[in-house]
Protein backbone atom coordinates (compact mmCIF):
# COMPACT_ATOMS: atom_id res chain seq x y z
CA UNK A 1 0.00 0.00 0.00
CA UNK A 2 1.38 3.41 -0.86
CA UNK A 3 2.01 5.41 2.42
CA UNK A 4 1.26 8.93 2.88
CA UNK A 5 2.31 11.52 5.98
CA UNK A 6 -0.59 13.72 6.84
CA UNK A 7 -0.27 15.79 9.42
CA UNK A 8 -2.89 16.25 13.07
CA UNK A 9 -5.62 17.75 10.69
CA UNK A 10 -6.34 18.45 7.46
CA UNK A 11 -9.93 19.75 5.74
CA UNK A 12 -11.74 17.54 3.74
CA UNK A 13 -10.50 19.09 0.90
CA UNK A 14 -6.61 19.54 1.58
CA UNK A 15 -7.60 15.64 2.83
CA UNK A 16 -8.92 14.68 -0.68
CA UNK A 17 -6.28 16.35 -2.44
CA UNK A 18 -3.78 14.41 -0.84
CA UNK A 19 -5.84 11.21 -1.93
CA UNK A 20 -5.87 11.98 -5.24
CA UNK A 21 -9.83 11.68 -5.37
CA UNK A 22 -12.29 14.44 -5.92
CA UNK A 23 -13.61 16.46 -2.84
CA UNK A 24 -17.38 14.67 -3.13
CA UNK A 25 -15.59 11.17 -3.29
CA UNK A 26 -14.48 11.72 -0.37
CA UNK A 27 -17.35 13.45 1.67
CA UNK A 28 -19.90 10.76 0.29
CA UNK A 29 -17.20 7.99 2.06
CA UNK A 30 -17.12 10.01 4.76
CA UNK A 31 -20.68 10.18 5.23
CA UNK A 32 -21.42 6.28 4.52
CA UNK A 33 -18.92 6.19 7.63
CA UNK A 34 -20.94 8.13 9.48
CA UNK A 35 -18.96 11.22 9.34
CA UNK A 36 -21.08 14.58 7.95
CA UNK A 37 -18.36 17.00 6.48
CA UNK A 38 -18.01 19.72 4.16
CA UNK A 39 -15.53 20.57 2.22
CA UNK A 40 -13.77 22.70 4.81
CA UNK A 41 -14.47 20.80 7.91
CA UNK A 42 -11.30 19.99 9.31
CA UNK A 43 -10.80 16.02 10.20
CA UNK A 44 -8.84 14.51 12.98
CA UNK A 45 -5.57 11.78 12.46
CA UNK A 46 -7.97 8.74 12.82
CA UNK A 47 -10.72 9.54 10.72
CA UNK A 48 -7.75 10.44 7.93
CA UNK A 49 -5.97 7.64 8.11
CA UNK A 50 -9.11 5.42 7.50
CA UNK A 51 -10.56 7.59 5.09
CA UNK A 52 -6.98 6.83 3.48
CA UNK A 53 -6.95 3.52 3.88
CA UNK A 54 -10.29 3.13 1.47
CA UNK A 55 -8.77 5.27 -0.86
CA UNK A 56 -5.53 2.38 -0.89
CA UNK A 57 -3.54 4.57 0.86
CA UNK A 58 -1.55 3.95 4.66
CA UNK A 59 -1.81 6.97 6.51
CA UNK A 60 1.32 8.00 8.55
CA UNK A 61 1.52 10.42 11.23
CA UNK A 62 4.06 13.38 10.70
CA UNK A 63 5.15 13.73 14.03
CA UNK A 64 6.22 9.83 13.81
CA UNK A 65 8.16 10.81 10.88
CA UNK A 66 11.49 12.60 11.75
CA UNK A 67 13.13 12.32 8.53
CA UNK A 68 10.66 15.24 7.38
CA UNK A 69 11.84 17.09 10.51
CA UNK A 70 11.89 20.74 8.97
CA UNK A 71 15.74 20.26 10.14
CA UNK A 72 17.22 18.89 6.62
CA UNK A 73 18.96 22.38 6.00
CA UNK A 74 22.69 22.08 5.83
CA UNK A 75 25.21 25.17 6.60
CA UNK A 76 26.95 25.59 3.31
CA UNK A 77 30.14 28.14 4.76
CA UNK A 78 32.27 30.20 2.77
CA UNK A 79 35.42 28.93 3.91
CA UNK A 80 36.18 32.74 5.08
CA UNK A 81 33.27 32.10 7.25
CA UNK A 82 34.12 28.53 8.57
CA UNK A 83 35.29 28.62 11.89
CA UNK A 84 35.47 24.70 12.25
CA UNK A 85 39.32 25.52 12.62
CA UNK A 86 39.70 28.07 14.73
CA UNK A 87 40.74 26.99 18.24
CA UNK A 88 37.78 26.65 20.38
CA UNK A 89 39.55 28.25 23.13
CA UNK A 90 39.19 31.35 21.11
CA UNK A 91 36.04 31.55 20.13
CA UNK A 92 33.88 33.96 22.31
CA UNK A 93 29.97 34.64 22.05
CA UNK A 94 28.36 36.89 20.08
CA UNK A 95 24.99 38.09 19.26
CA UNK A 96 22.80 36.64 17.15
CA UNK A 97 22.10 37.84 13.66
CA UNK A 98 18.44 37.85 12.79
CA UNK A 99 16.72 38.22 9.36
CA UNK A 100 13.33 38.44 9.00
CA UNK A 101 11.32 36.65 6.11
CA UNK A 102 7.81 36.20 5.34
CA UNK A 103 4.61 37.22 2.61
CA UNK A 104 4.76 41.03 0.97
CA UNK A 105 2.77 43.02 3.26
CA UNK A 106 2.67 41.01 6.39
CA UNK A 107 4.80 43.46 7.99
CA UNK A 108 8.25 42.65 8.22
CA UNK A 109 8.93 46.27 7.93
CA UNK A 110 6.37 47.27 10.47
CA UNK A 111 7.79 44.86 12.54
CA UNK A 112 11.87 46.21 12.25
CA UNK A 113 10.44 49.46 12.78
CA UNK A 114 8.99 48.37 16.08
CA UNK A 115 12.13 46.23 17.37
CA UNK A 116 13.84 49.32 16.32
CA UNK A 117 11.95 51.55 18.30
CA UNK A 118 12.47 49.71 21.71
CA UNK A 119 16.15 51.17 21.40
CA UNK A 120 15.59 54.65 20.44
CA UNK A 121 12.75 54.90 22.98
CA UNK A 122 15.63 54.09 25.33
CA UNK A 123 17.41 57.30 24.46
CA UNK A 124 20.50 56.13 23.24
CA UNK A 125 22.72 57.76 21.13
CA UNK A 126 20.20 61.12 21.43
CA UNK A 127 17.78 58.72 19.27
CA UNK A 128 19.08 59.33 16.04
CA UNK A 129 19.37 56.40 13.82
CA UNK A 130 20.70 56.06 10.52
CA UNK A 131 19.37 53.00 8.11
CA UNK A 132 22.64 51.22 7.15
CA UNK A 133 21.21 48.09 5.88
CA UNK A 134 21.08 46.37 9.57
CA UNK A 135 21.13 47.86 13.17
CA UNK A 136 21.68 46.32 16.53
CA UNK A 137 19.55 46.33 19.51
CA UNK A 138 19.77 45.30 23.17
CA UNK A 139 17.02 43.47 25.19
CA UNK A 140 18.10 42.08 29.08
CA UNK A 141 21.52 43.62 28.51
CA UNK A 142 22.17 41.30 25.60
CA UNK A 143 22.45 42.80 21.70
CA UNK A 144 20.37 41.16 18.93
CA UNK A 145 21.73 42.24 15.25
CA UNK A 146 18.85 42.47 13.32
CA UNK A 147 18.75 42.59 8.97
CA UNK A 148 17.28 45.55 8.13
CA UNK A 149 16.75 44.37 4.17
CA UNK A 150 13.48 42.37 4.48
CA UNK A 151 12.61 39.93 1.72
CA UNK A 152 13.93 37.16 0.15
CA UNK A 153 15.62 38.49 -2.76
CA UNK A 154 18.73 39.80 -0.53
CA UNK A 155 18.59 36.24 1.40
CA UNK A 156 18.98 34.65 -1.76
CA UNK A 157 21.81 37.04 -3.21
CA UNK A 158 23.53 36.41 -0.09
CA UNK A 159 22.94 33.03 0.04
CA UNK A 160 24.27 32.63 -4.12
CA UNK A 161 27.37 34.40 -2.97
CA UNK A 162 28.12 31.55 -0.21
CA UNK A 163 27.35 34.59 2.36
CA UNK A 164 25.74 33.21 5.34
CA UNK A 165 24.70 35.86 7.86
CA UNK A 166 21.74 34.80 9.34
CA UNK A 167 21.59 32.46 12.74
CA UNK A 168 17.95 32.76 13.51
CA UNK A 169 15.25 33.21 10.60
CA UNK A 170 11.90 35.49 12.11
CA UNK A 171 8.74 33.94 9.81
CA UNK A 172 6.40 36.70 9.71
CA UNK A 173 2.78 35.69 8.87
CA UNK A 174 0.03 38.08 8.98
CA UNK A 175 -2.78 36.14 11.43
CA UNK A 176 -5.53 37.56 9.25
CA UNK A 177 -4.13 36.48 5.69
CA UNK A 178 -2.73 33.03 6.95
CA UNK A 179 0.81 31.02 5.18
CA UNK A 180 0.76 32.52 1.52
CA UNK A 181 2.86 31.81 -1.31
CA UNK A 182 5.85 34.13 -0.09
CA UNK A 183 5.64 32.41 3.00
CA UNK A 184 5.99 28.79 1.75
CA UNK A 185 9.09 30.61 -0.20
CA UNK A 186 10.42 32.20 3.14
CA UNK A 187 10.05 28.54 4.80
CA UNK A 188 11.79 26.77 1.85
CA UNK A 189 14.90 29.29 2.11
CA UNK A 190 15.08 28.58 5.78
CA UNK A 191 15.11 25.10 5.74
CA UNK A 192 17.55 25.22 2.92
CA UNK A 193 20.10 27.50 4.90
CA UNK A 194 19.53 25.18 7.87
CA UNK A 195 18.56 27.86 10.35
CA UNK A 196 15.97 27.99 12.79
CA UNK A 197 12.34 29.23 12.04
CA UNK A 198 10.72 31.59 15.00
CA UNK A 199 7.41 32.38 13.98
CA UNK A 200 5.62 35.99 14.46
CA UNK A 201 2.41 35.60 13.80
CA UNK A 202 1.65 39.14 13.68
CA UNK A 203 -1.14 41.61 13.03
CA UNK A 204 -2.81 40.40 16.40
CA UNK A 205 -4.93 42.93 16.85
CA UNK A 206 -7.28 42.76 13.88
CA UNK A 207 -10.30 42.01 14.23
CA UNK A 208 -10.12 39.27 11.75
CA UNK A 209 -7.14 37.52 13.01
CA UNK A 210 -7.49 34.07 12.89
CA UNK A 211 -4.25 32.77 14.86
CA UNK A 212 -5.73 29.17 15.03
CA UNK A 213 -6.21 28.80 11.49
CA UNK A 214 -2.25 29.90 11.14
CA UNK A 215 -1.53 27.51 13.51
CA UNK A 216 -3.22 24.63 11.64
CA UNK A 217 -1.49 26.26 8.27
CA UNK A 218 1.88 26.20 10.16
CA UNK A 219 1.24 22.43 11.20
CA UNK A 220 0.81 21.24 7.88
CA UNK A 221 3.52 23.08 6.33
CA UNK A 222 6.06 20.83 8.88
CA UNK A 223 6.71 23.63 11.67
CA UNK A 224 3.99 22.14 14.15
CA UNK A 225 3.95 25.13 17.02
CA UNK A 226 4.98 24.56 20.24
CA UNK A 227 1.38 24.87 21.96
CA UNK A 228 0.45 21.93 18.91
CA UNK A 229 3.35 20.05 20.84
CA UNK A 230 5.64 20.35 18.14
CA UNK A 231 9.07 22.21 18.54
CA UNK A 232 8.41 25.49 16.15
CA UNK A 233 8.11 28.98 18.59
CA UNK A 234 5.16 30.89 17.31
CA UNK A 235 5.35 34.60 19.11
CA UNK A 236 1.48 36.91 18.15
CA UNK A 237 2.49 39.96 17.45
CA UNK A 238 1.27 43.28 16.77
CA UNK A 239 3.77 45.94 15.09
CA UNK A 240 1.15 48.38 15.38
CA UNK A 241 0.25 47.99 19.19
CA UNK A 242 4.37 46.60 20.44
CA UNK A 243 2.38 43.47 21.59
CA UNK A 244 4.58 40.43 21.62
CA UNK A 245 7.75 42.29 20.67
CA UNK A 246 9.29 42.15 23.70
CA UNK A 247 8.29 38.53 23.95
CA UNK A 248 9.93 37.51 20.23
CA UNK A 249 12.98 39.40 21.41
CA UNK A 250 13.13 37.14 24.62
CA UNK A 251 12.47 34.16 22.36
CA UNK A 252 15.34 35.14 19.82
CA UNK A 253 17.44 35.38 22.93
CA UNK A 254 16.45 32.15 24.04
CA UNK A 255 17.17 30.29 20.93
CA UNK A 256 20.55 32.44 20.59
CA UNK A 257 21.38 30.62 24.18
CA UNK A 258 21.28 26.92 22.36
CA UNK A 259 22.80 28.09 19.11
CA UNK A 260 25.45 29.36 20.83
CA UNK A 261 26.36 31.61 17.93
CA UNK A 262 30.36 32.04 18.39
CA UNK A 263 33.15 33.97 16.78
CA UNK A 264 37.12 35.09 17.65
CA UNK A 265 37.52 38.78 17.71
CA UNK A 266 41.20 39.03 17.88
CA UNK A 267 41.92 38.31 14.46
CA UNK A 268 41.26 40.73 11.19
CA UNK A 269 37.84 40.94 9.76
CA UNK A 270 35.95 38.80 8.09
CA UNK A 271 31.91 38.95 7.55
CA UNK A 272 29.11 39.89 4.42
CA UNK A 273 28.65 43.17 2.87
CA UNK A 274 25.16 43.69 3.21
CA UNK A 275 24.49 46.96 1.62
CA UNK A 276 26.20 49.35 -0.51
CA UNK A 277 25.64 52.13 -2.28
CA UNK A 278 27.26 55.65 -3.81
CA UNK A 279 26.51 58.63 -1.80
CA UNK A 280 27.57 62.03 -2.96
CA UNK A 281 30.53 63.49 -1.36
CA UNK A 282 31.72 60.18 0.39
CA UNK A 283 31.86 58.40 -2.45
CA UNK A 284 31.21 54.51 -2.06
CA UNK A 285 29.72 53.44 1.02
CA UNK A 286 29.25 49.99 2.24
CA UNK A 287 27.28 48.77 5.34
CA UNK A 288 30.07 45.02 6.57
CA UNK A 289 28.46 42.91 8.62
CA UNK A 290 31.68 41.47 10.97
CA UNK A 291 31.27 37.61 11.55
CA UNK A 292 34.93 36.92 12.66
CA UNK A 293 37.63 39.39 13.94
CA UNK A 294 37.34 42.54 14.32
CA UNK A 295 37.33 45.87 11.41
CA UNK A 296 39.71 48.73 11.99
CA UNK A 297 40.08 51.91 10.88
CA UNK A 298 43.06 51.69 8.38
CA UNK A 299 42.56 47.79 7.27
CA UNK A 300 42.68 47.26 3.94
CA UNK A 301 40.10 45.23 2.69
CA UNK A 302 38.95 43.58 -0.14
CA UNK A 303 35.20 42.56 -1.61
CA UNK A 304 34.93 40.54 -4.30
CA UNK A 305 36.62 42.91 -7.19
CA UNK A 306 36.95 46.09 -4.87
CA UNK A 307 39.25 47.23 -2.62
CA UNK A 308 40.44 49.81 -0.28
CA UNK A 309 41.19 51.47 3.29
CA UNK A 310 39.05 51.63 5.84
CA UNK A 311 38.43 55.72 6.34
CA UNK A 312 35.96 55.75 8.56
CA UNK A 313 33.42 53.31 10.56
CA UNK A 314 29.64 54.56 11.06
CA UNK A 315 27.07 52.61 13.28
CA UNK A 316 23.91 52.54 12.95
CA UNK A 317 23.40 55.33 15.43
CA UNK A 318 25.40 57.28 13.15
CA UNK A 319 28.21 57.39 15.54
CA UNK A 320 31.84 57.13 14.20
CA UNK A 321 33.28 53.95 15.67
CA UNK A 322 36.90 53.22 16.25
CA UNK A 323 36.36 49.70 15.44
CA UNK A 324 33.49 46.74 14.51
CA UNK A 325 34.00 43.40 16.39
CA UNK A 326 31.46 40.15 15.39
CA UNK A 327 27.71 40.73 14.68
CA UNK A 328 28.41 44.30 14.43
CA UNK A 329 27.28 46.17 11.40
CA UNK A 330 28.94 49.11 10.34
CA UNK A 331 28.96 51.85 7.17
CA UNK A 332 32.26 51.59 5.71
CA UNK A 333 34.00 54.39 3.71
CA UNK A 334 37.19 54.32 1.76
CA UNK A 335 36.24 51.76 -1.03
CA UNK A 336 37.51 52.23 -4.43
CA UNK A 337 34.10 51.14 -6.20
CA UNK A 338 30.33 50.19 -5.01
CA UNK A 339 30.43 46.69 -4.01
CA UNK A 340 28.04 43.76 -5.10
CA UNK A 341 25.60 43.55 -1.78
CA UNK A 342 26.09 39.52 -0.57
CA UNK A 343 29.61 39.79 -1.19
CA UNK A 344 32.32 38.70 1.04
CA UNK A 345 34.69 41.17 2.46
CA UNK A 346 37.89 40.58 4.54
CA UNK A 347 40.80 42.16 5.87
CA UNK A 348 44.39 41.54 4.14
CA UNK A 349 47.91 42.37 5.60
CA UNK A 350 48.74 45.00 3.05
CA UNK A 351 46.97 47.33 0.71
CA UNK A 352 49.13 45.95 -2.32
CA UNK A 353 47.16 42.27 -1.30
CA UNK A 354 43.81 43.90 -1.29
CA UNK A 355 44.43 45.11 -4.40
CA UNK A 356 45.94 42.39 -6.02
CA UNK A 357 43.26 40.25 -5.03
CA UNK A 358 40.52 42.78 -5.88
CA UNK A 359 41.98 43.08 -9.65
CA UNK A 360 42.66 39.05 -9.99
CA UNK A 361 38.79 38.38 -8.76
CA UNK A 362 38.09 41.31 -11.84
CA UNK A 363 39.88 39.76 -14.04
CA UNK A 364 38.09 36.40 -13.17
CA UNK A 365 34.35 38.09 -13.31
CA UNK A 366 34.99 39.02 -17.01
CA UNK A 367 36.27 35.68 -17.95
CA UNK A 368 33.41 34.60 -16.67
CA UNK A 369 31.09 36.81 -17.61
CA UNK A 370 31.81 35.65 -21.39
CA UNK A 371 31.23 31.66 -20.85
CA UNK A 372 27.73 31.60 -18.40
CA UNK A 373 27.51 29.16 -15.40
CA UNK A 374 26.61 26.04 -15.94
CA UNK A 375 25.17 24.40 -13.12
CA UNK A 376 24.54 20.81 -12.91
CA UNK A 377 22.06 19.22 -15.43
CA UNK A 378 20.71 15.33 -15.35
CA UNK A 379 23.05 14.78 -18.33
CA UNK A 380 26.32 16.34 -16.26
CA UNK A 381 25.09 14.19 -13.26
CA UNK A 382 25.66 11.25 -15.25
CA UNK A 383 28.76 12.22 -16.43
CA UNK A 384 29.89 13.01 -13.04
CA UNK A 385 28.48 9.91 -11.26
CA UNK A 386 30.57 8.15 -13.89
CA UNK A 387 33.49 9.95 -12.75
CA UNK A 388 32.68 8.86 -9.43
CA UNK A 389 31.76 12.79 -8.88
CA UNK A 390 28.50 13.76 -7.62
CA UNK A 391 27.31 12.63 -4.26
CA UNK A 392 23.96 13.98 -3.36
CA UNK A 393 21.05 15.04 -6.21
CA UNK A 394 19.34 17.82 -4.80
CA UNK A 395 15.66 18.39 -6.55
CA UNK A 396 13.19 21.30 -6.35
CA UNK A 397 9.77 19.73 -7.10
CA UNK A 398 6.80 21.09 -8.45
CA UNK A 399 3.43 19.84 -9.46
CA UNK A 400 0.26 21.32 -10.79
CA UNK A 401 -1.68 19.27 -7.48
CA UNK A 402 -0.96 17.96 -3.80
CA UNK A 403 -2.31 14.89 -4.90
CA UNK A 404 0.50 14.18 -7.53
CA UNK A 405 3.15 16.07 -5.70
CA UNK A 406 2.66 13.59 -3.08
CA UNK A 407 2.22 10.78 -5.37
CA UNK A 408 5.73 11.95 -7.42
CA UNK A 409 7.75 12.83 -3.88
CA UNK A 410 7.10 8.91 -2.97
CA UNK A 411 7.97 7.46 -6.08
CA UNK A 412 10.97 10.03 -6.21
CA UNK A 413 12.16 8.87 -2.70
CA UNK A 414 12.23 5.52 -3.13
CA UNK A 415 14.80 5.57 -5.66
CA UNK A 416 17.84 4.18 -3.78
CA UNK A 417 21.34 3.77 -5.00
CA UNK A 418 24.47 3.03 -2.55
CA UNK A 419 26.35 5.96 -4.34
CA UNK A 420 23.55 8.78 -4.34
CA UNK A 421 21.47 10.12 -2.09
CA UNK A 422 18.68 12.09 -3.54
CA UNK A 423 17.48 14.86 -1.60
CA UNK A 424 14.52 17.20 -2.07
CA UNK A 425 15.07 20.40 -1.11
CA UNK A 426 11.43 21.54 -1.68
CA UNK A 427 8.44 20.16 -3.18
CA UNK A 428 5.29 22.82 -3.74
CA UNK A 429 2.33 23.11 -6.04
CA UNK A 430 2.44 25.24 -7.92
CA UNK A 431 4.05 26.70 -11.58
CA UNK A 432 7.76 26.59 -11.58
CA UNK A 433 8.13 30.61 -10.83
CA UNK A 434 11.39 32.47 -10.30
CA UNK A 435 11.79 31.35 -7.06
CA UNK A 436 12.15 28.15 -7.81
CA UNK A 437 14.63 28.95 -9.87
CA UNK A 438 16.68 31.08 -7.32
CA UNK A 439 16.52 28.24 -4.70
CA UNK A 440 17.32 25.52 -7.18
CA UNK A 441 20.63 27.79 -8.51
CA UNK A 442 21.38 28.51 -4.70
CA UNK A 443 21.16 25.12 -3.69
CA UNK A 444 22.56 23.54 -7.21
CA UNK A 445 19.56 21.70 -7.71
CA UNK A 446 17.56 20.59 -10.81
CA UNK A 447 14.21 21.72 -10.63
CA UNK A 448 10.94 18.95 -11.79
CA UNK A 449 8.09 20.37 -13.27
CA UNK A 450 5.40 17.62 -13.54
CA UNK A 451 1.90 19.00 -15.29
CA UNK A 452 3.17 22.93 -14.81
CA UNK A 453 4.50 25.17 -16.63
CA UNK A 454 6.77 27.83 -15.61
CA UNK A 455 5.99 31.50 -16.36
CA UNK A 456 8.25 33.61 -18.23
CA UNK A 457 10.34 35.72 -15.40
CA UNK A 458 11.31 31.74 -14.25
CA UNK A 459 12.58 30.74 -17.77
CA UNK A 460 14.35 33.82 -18.34
CA UNK A 461 15.97 33.35 -14.92
CA UNK A 462 16.42 29.40 -15.74
CA UNK A 463 18.67 30.57 -18.81
CA UNK A 464 20.76 33.32 -17.07
CA UNK A 465 21.54 30.94 -13.87
CA UNK A 466 21.80 28.06 -15.88
CA UNK A 467 19.28 25.91 -14.10
CA UNK A 468 18.34 22.61 -15.57
CA UNK A 469 14.37 22.72 -15.38
CA UNK A 470 12.94 19.66 -16.36
CA UNK A 471 8.73 18.77 -17.35
CA UNK A 472 7.13 15.61 -17.66
CA UNK A 473 3.84 14.20 -17.10
CA UNK A 474 4.57 10.90 -16.73
CA UNK A 475 5.25 10.19 -13.54
CA UNK A 476 7.99 6.62 -14.15
CA UNK A 477 9.47 9.43 -16.71
CA UNK A 478 10.80 11.33 -13.70
CA UNK A 479 12.12 8.61 -11.95
CA UNK A 480 13.40 6.42 -14.66
CA UNK A 481 15.65 9.96 -16.01
CA UNK A 482 16.81 9.85 -12.25
CA UNK A 483 17.92 6.55 -11.98
CA UNK A 484 19.64 6.50 -15.53
CA UNK A 485 21.50 9.70 -14.73
CA UNK A 486 22.39 7.82 -11.28
CA UNK A 487 22.87 4.94 -12.96
CA UNK A 488 25.64 7.41 -15.23
CA UNK A 489 23.70 5.98 -18.31
CA UNK A 490 21.20 8.74 -18.91
CA UNK A 491 21.38 9.35 -22.97
CA UNK A 492 20.41 11.77 -24.99
CA UNK A 493 16.70 11.76 -25.42
CA UNK A 494 14.04 13.33 -27.36
CA UNK A 495 13.20 16.85 -26.25
CA UNK A 496 10.46 19.71 -27.14
CA UNK A 497 11.83 22.87 -28.23
CA UNK A 498 9.29 25.44 -28.05
CA UNK A 499 9.15 27.31 -31.45
CA UNK A 500 6.13 30.28 -30.34
CA UNK A 501 3.12 31.38 -28.26
CA UNK A 502 -0.02 32.29 -29.04
CA UNK A 503 -2.67 33.63 -26.95
CA UNK A 504 -6.58 32.89 -27.64
CA UNK A 505 -8.42 35.92 -28.65
CA UNK A 506 -11.61 34.27 -30.50
CA UNK A 507 -13.40 31.10 -30.07
CA UNK A 508 -14.82 29.50 -33.43
CA UNK A 509 -17.61 26.90 -32.99
CA UNK A 510 -17.89 24.01 -35.03
CA UNK A 511 -20.88 21.47 -34.72
CA UNK A 512 -21.37 23.27 -31.49
CA UNK A 513 -18.15 22.19 -30.22
CA UNK A 514 -15.13 25.23 -29.42
CA UNK A 515 -13.04 23.70 -32.50
CA UNK A 516 -11.29 27.06 -33.85
CA UNK A 517 -9.05 29.05 -31.58
CA UNK A 518 -8.71 32.35 -33.20
CA UNK A 519 -5.17 33.48 -32.19
CA UNK A 520 -2.59 35.73 -31.80
CA UNK A 521 1.54 34.97 -31.91
CA UNK A 522 2.84 36.90 -29.17
CA UNK A 523 6.43 35.20 -29.59
CA UNK A 524 8.22 32.97 -31.47
CA UNK A 525 6.68 31.57 -34.94
CA UNK A 526 4.15 28.67 -35.06
CA UNK A 527 4.22 26.04 -37.59
CA UNK A 528 1.90 23.63 -39.09
CA UNK A 529 3.84 20.59 -37.70
CA UNK A 530 4.22 21.38 -34.19
CA UNK A 531 2.67 19.55 -31.23
CA UNK A 532 0.54 22.06 -29.07
CA UNK A 533 -0.29 22.55 -25.65
CA UNK A 534 -3.22 24.42 -24.36
CA UNK A 535 -2.71 26.40 -21.25
CA UNK A 536 -4.90 27.44 -19.00
CA UNK A 537 -4.11 29.77 -15.90
CA UNK A 538 -0.57 28.00 -16.27
CA UNK A 539 -1.71 24.69 -16.17
CA UNK A 540 -1.45 22.18 -19.19
CA UNK A 541 -5.22 20.64 -19.98
CA UNK A 542 -4.45 19.36 -23.40
CA UNK A 543 -1.56 18.30 -25.61
CA UNK A 544 -1.94 17.27 -29.38
CA UNK A 545 -0.82 17.73 -32.98
CA UNK A 546 -2.01 20.69 -34.73
CA UNK A 547 -4.96 19.76 -37.45
CA UNK A 548 -4.92 22.99 -39.11
CA UNK A 549 -3.58 26.41 -38.94
CA UNK A 550 -4.84 29.27 -41.13
CA UNK A 551 -4.73 32.69 -41.77
CA UNK A 552 -8.08 34.05 -43.14
CA UNK A 553 -9.29 31.16 -45.21
CA UNK A 554 -5.48 29.86 -46.58
CA UNK A 555 -4.06 26.93 -45.09
CA UNK A 556 -0.67 28.07 -44.25
CA UNK A 557 2.64 26.41 -43.02
CA UNK A 558 3.89 29.39 -40.79
CA UNK A 559 2.38 32.12 -38.79
CA UNK A 560 5.03 34.69 -37.20
CA UNK A 561 4.98 37.05 -33.86
CA UNK A 562 2.40 40.08 -34.65
CA UNK A 563 -0.46 38.06 -36.60
CA UNK A 564 -3.24 36.67 -36.10
CA UNK A 565 -4.18 32.64 -36.98
CA UNK A 566 -6.83 29.98 -36.46
CA UNK A 567 -5.77 26.98 -34.72
CA UNK A 568 -7.66 23.59 -34.43
CA UNK A 569 -6.07 20.32 -33.12
CA UNK A 570 -6.73 17.17 -33.76
CA UNK A 571 -8.49 15.19 -30.39
CA UNK A 572 -9.48 19.03 -28.93
CA UNK A 573 -12.36 21.48 -28.95
CA UNK A 574 -12.44 22.87 -25.87
CA UNK A 575 -10.54 26.30 -26.51
CA UNK A 576 -11.74 29.51 -24.33
CA UNK A 577 -10.74 32.62 -24.80
CA UNK A 578 -7.83 33.23 -22.97
CA UNK A 579 -5.84 30.08 -23.42
CA UNK A 580 -1.96 30.14 -24.36
CA UNK A 581 -0.96 27.89 -27.00
CA UNK A 582 2.59 26.61 -26.71
CA UNK A 583 3.92 25.10 -29.97
CA UNK A 584 6.46 22.65 -29.92
CA UNK A 585 9.01 20.82 -31.84
CA UNK A 586 10.23 17.56 -31.22
CA UNK A 587 14.41 17.66 -31.61
CA UNK A 588 17.01 14.82 -30.09
CA UNK A 589 18.42 17.07 -26.61
CA UNK A 590 22.26 17.93 -26.68
CA UNK A 591 24.22 16.48 -24.18
P1 LIG B 1 5.98 44.10 4.58
O1 LIG B 1 5.65 44.18 3.13
O2 LIG B 1 5.95 42.68 5.06
O3 LIG B 1 7.23 44.80 4.96
O4 LIG B 1 4.75 44.79 5.35
P2 LIG B 1 4.65 46.25 5.98
O5 LIG B 1 5.45 46.33 7.22
O6 LIG B 1 4.92 47.25 4.92
O7 LIG B 1 3.13 46.27 6.42
C1 LIG B 1 2.07 46.22 5.48
C2 LIG B 1 0.85 46.91 6.01
O8 LIG B 1 0.35 46.25 7.17
C3 LIG B 1 1.13 48.34 6.45
O9 LIG B 1 0.02 49.13 6.08
C4 LIG B 1 1.24 48.27 7.96
O10 LIG B 1 0.85 49.45 8.59
C5 LIG B 1 0.30 47.13 8.29
N1 LIG B 1 0.71 46.39 9.48
C6 LIG B 1 1.93 45.83 9.70
N2 LIG B 1 1.95 45.20 10.89
C7 LIG B 1 0.73 45.38 11.45
C8 LIG B 1 0.12 44.96 12.69
O11 LIG B 1 0.71 44.29 13.53
N3 LIG B 1 -1.19 45.32 12.89
C9 LIG B 1 -1.88 46.01 11.97
N4 LIG B 1 -3.15 46.31 12.25
N5 LIG B 1 -1.35 46.43 10.81
C10 LIG B 1 -0.07 46.12 10.55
Amino acid sequence: MKKLTLPATLTVKELADRLSVSGPQLIKYLMGNGVMANLNQALDFDTMALAADNFGFEAESEDAAPAAAPAEGRRVRHPLLDLSKEDPASLVARPPVVTVLGHVDHGKTSLLDAIRQTKVASGEAGGITQRIGAYQIEKNGRLITFIDTPGHAAFTAMRARGADVTDIAVLVVAADDGVMPQTEEAIQHARTAGVPILVALNKIDRDNANPERVLQQLSERELVPEEYGGSTPVVRTSARTGQGIDDLLDLILLISDIEEPKANPNKPAVGTVIDANLERGRGPMATALVQNGTLRIGDNVVAGSVFGKVRALIDDTGKRVKEAGPSLPVLVTGLTDVVVAGEIFQVMETERAARNLAEQRGFQAEKQKAQPVRRITLADLANQVAEGGIKTLNLVVKAEANGSLEALRGQILKIEDPTVRIKIVSATVGEVGESDVNLAAVSDSIVIGFNVRPDVAARAAAEAQGVDVRYYDVIYQVTDDIQKAIKGLYEPTFVEVLQGRAEVRKVFTVDGRAAIAGSYVTEGRITRNAIVRVLRDGKEVAKGRMAQLRRFRDDVREVAQGYECGITLEDFSEFQEGDILEAYVVEQQNL
